[in-house]
């Protein structure tokens, strides 16, 4: 496997070097809105600390990890009236990741509503700051 790169895009996100629509942040993981969303609502989830993937990751990281995505996968179902929430995680090229700092994607889904290509169109920015103030409003006034 190759070596972690420090200048992938979430590396430089994590650093604060290049811009991103935030929604959450604590001491281990950064929540941001993704550019190119699946559904509305589509966000991804990073740990601070650096690895490729879940291949390399240190399991000391997985749990703080996972209580952000479970915190907020139920904030996208809350703001976006959602039935279900996809969470899901690529490992290396050939599973389909494309940026190579580990990250967990959700994203909320409806029954029957078609899922927009994986990296596909580049969204509104308007909008999805507009997403990210929602998932944000129901992270401040969670209802489970
Ligand atoms: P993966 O590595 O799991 O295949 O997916 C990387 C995800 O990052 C894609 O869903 C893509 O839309 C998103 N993405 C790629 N570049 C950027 C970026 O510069 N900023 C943000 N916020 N998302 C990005």
């Amino acid at each position: 496997m190759p070596a972690y790169d420090p200048n992938n895009i979430f590396a430089k996100i994590l650093r604060g070097e290049i811009p991103s629509i935030k929604v959450y942040e604590d001491s281990d993981t950064l929540v941001i809105m993704d550019i190119m969303p699946q559904a509305d609502g589509h966000v991804l989830v990073l740990p601070r600390a650096p690895s490729r993937s879940l291949l390399d990751a240190d399991p000391a990281i997985f749990k703080p990890l996972f209580e952000t995505v479970q915190v907020i996968a139920r904030a996208v179902q809350q703001a976006f009236g959602a039935e279900g929430v996809l969470v899901k995680q690529f490992n290396e090229e050939a599973a389909g990741q494309t940026v190579f700092h580990l990250h967990v994607h959700v994203v909320p889904r409806k029954a029957g509503e078609a899922l927009r290509p994986h990296s596909g169109k580049m969204a509104d920015m308007t909008l999805l700051a507009r997403h990210a103030e929602m998932i944000k409003q129901a992270l401040n006034s969670p209802q489970t």
